[in-house]
Order: C-alpha cells, then sequence, then structure tokens
C-alpha cells in the first residue's frame, strides 16, 4: 500500500472543506490563524514517516494535551484518579457546566475541560511545577527541546476564559480540587496552548501504539494495561459529544483539540495526525475528521 500517494489524494480530496468550519473564536489567539491550513502524518511504529502538507508547521494542540496530563496523572495517583473523575462519554459539550451540578462535582471523564481540570489538580498536588513538567514530558516524548507554550495563546485564554473560571470554582465547591482555583486555570491554559506539529505529535503519543514503549527512546512510558485504558478512553470520550460518529467513521482512538489538531492511533501499528483549523459544531476539526475517515476507508485499516 502506498501511503504516501493515499496522503496526498486525501489532502487534495478535503480541500473544499477547508473553508467550511468555523476557526475557533472563543479564544482570541486562534481565531487569527488561517483556515486554510492543512497537514496530515503518520508515523509507523517501525520508524516510517509519511507527511504530506503542513505537517511540519506547529499549531496549538489545545485539548489534546490532555492525553499527556491524563498519562502523567495516571502515573502520579494510579487507580485513585478515579474516584474523582469518571470513565463515561459526557454527552454533553465539552466545556458545560450542567452535568456537574447534578453529578456532584465528579467529571464524566478526563478528556472533559471540567476532567482535566481535576487531572491537573492531581498533578499540582504531586508535583511543584506541573508546567513544566508536562512540557518536559511531551519535549522527550517527540524529541524535540524547543517544543514551547505558546504564551500569547496562554494569556489569551487567561483573559477570556470565564466559563473554564467558573468550572473550576465550581469543582473547588464540591471539593473537588484540592489546589487554588487559579493556580490549576493557570497550570491548564499553559498546557492547551503547547504549539507542536503533526509530525512532533505523531512521535509523541506514539507509546500508544507501542504497548506503552516511546519507540524514539524505548523509554517504558506506562504498561500495556495503561495504554489499554487511555486508548479506550480515546474511543468513548475524545472527540467531544461526536465521539460516537466518530467512532463511526472513524474507527480509530482519537483526541481533538479546538486548534483544529486531531491525534488517532492505530494500535500495534502507527500514530495519525491531522491538522486543519476550521471546526465543526461539536469542536472537531471539520476537514480534519473527514480525512481521518478517508483514511481508515481507503485503506480498510482501523481497530474494527
Ligand atoms: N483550552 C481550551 C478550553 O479549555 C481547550 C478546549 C479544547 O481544545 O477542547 O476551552
Amino acid at each position: 500500500m502506498d501511503i504516501q500517494q493515499i496522503l496526498e489524494e486525501i489532502l487534495a480530496e478535503v480541500q473544499p472543506l477547508l473553508h467550511q468550519g468555523q476557526v475557533a473564536s472563543y479564544i482570541p489567539q486562534l481565531a487569527a490563524v488561517p483556515a486554510d491550513k492543512l497537514g496530515m502524518a503518520l508515523r509507523t511504529v517501525d520508524g516510517s514517516v509519511y507527511a504530506v502538507g503542513d505537517a511540519a508547521e506547529r499549531f496549538s494542540i489545545q485539548s489534546i494535551s490532555k492525553i499527556f496530563t491524563l498519562t502523567l496523572a495516571m502515573q502520579l495517583a494510579g487507580d485513585a484518579l478515579w474516584q474523582r473523575v469518571g470513565r463515561e462519554p459526557s454527552g454533553n459539550p465539552f466545556n458545560s457546566l450542567i452535568q456537574l451540578e447534578y453529578e456532584n462535582g465528579k467529571p464524566r471523564n478526563p478528556f472533559i475541560n471540567a476532567g482535566a481540570l481535576v487531572v491537573t489538580d492531581v498533578i499540582l498536588s504531586h508535583l511543584d511545577d506541573a508546567k513544566a513538567t508536562v512540557r518536559n514530558i511531551v519535549r522527550v516524548l517527540c524529541g524535540k527541546a524547543d517544543v514551547d507554550f505558546d504564551l500569547t495563546v496562554a494569556r489569551s485564554e487567561q483573559a477570556t476564559g470565564h466559563r473554564n473560571k467558573a468550572m473550576a470554582y465550581f469543582l473547588k465547591s464540591f471539593s473537588n480540587l484540592d489546589n487554588e482555583p487559579e493556580r490549576v486555570l493557570d497550570a491548564y491554559f499553559h498546557h492547551c496552548s503547547l504549539t507542536m506539529s503533526c509530525l512532533e505529535l505523531c512521535e509523541a503519543v506514539l507509546f500508544l501504539a507501542n504497548n506503552g514503549i516511546a519507540p524514539l527512546s524505548g523509554d517504558m512510558v506506562m504498561s500495556s494495561s495503561q495504554v489499554k485504558y487511555i486508548n479506550s478512553l480515546l474511543l468513548t470520550c475524545g472527540t467531544y459529544d461526536a465521539v460516537g460518529d466518530f467512532a463511526y467513521r472513524v474507527g480509530l482512538p482519537g483526541k481533538s483539540g479546538v486548534g483544529g489538531g486531531i491525534v488517532a492511533v492505530m494500535p500495534g501499528h502507527f500514530s495519525l495526525c491531522v491538522w486543519s483549523p476550521g471546526l465543526d459544531a461539536s469542536g472537531n476539526s471539520l476537514a480534519g475528521t473527514k480525512a481521518l475517515e478517508l483514511f481508515t476507508t481507503r485503506t480498510g485499516i482501523s481497530v474494527f
């Protein structure tokens, strides 16, 4: 199978969709990103790399960072984490407050914002510098020492993220944050502001396709059981409340972010990342989701 050619064909095919989505504007800094960016990359566990379009250009990874913070929190807190965060799809927008009220402050899963705030709180309770630790983990995983926060994006969200702030204080009112809400929010906004390319993201999540071992360093990031936990959460909770539709169309565990990136993994084989900033109504990259759907349909490769 000629993967490079398939990616090139898909890139051409989804071009007409680039302006059908809406670039996220609730974080002012993200609204400035051109809607016609489009990149896609794939890395196999045995070292092959394929890339097309803007695959080497860095973008704001936003909620894709929730993979890395969950990975760290699972290592730090083990099963105790699940007393404070659930493992079910929310069926609600990623930044909804309603469910938190009637479920007594326990977020449905670690990939909605409320869940990620609790995950960040867990990290802060174990480490002095959560921001630097998460950044370093990502740097080591992708092998790039200059991967960094975009401080203008972090400040932009700090200035306008009133809903996340409401959520953090709400969690605190249920005693589901140990640290001060502002400290949790500061770390969370920084994690979301990491900028990475499709190629770097593919490398960084490849351990999820490789039984927990990072192919680049040979380091064991987590056990194969923990990889099973994260991949199943990605499949059931990773792509907002369109997660059922994403699983139906794409058939791979994946995580999207409002910066327009989506990473997906095929356990035992490869990681795949697409970036196109225009989002659909659920917050997933519109052209990006289509590109992944075309890839799994055309190659016949998916977890099903
Ligand atoms: N920083 C964004 C927020 O909290 C992340 C959202 C996302 O990518 O899903 O609203």
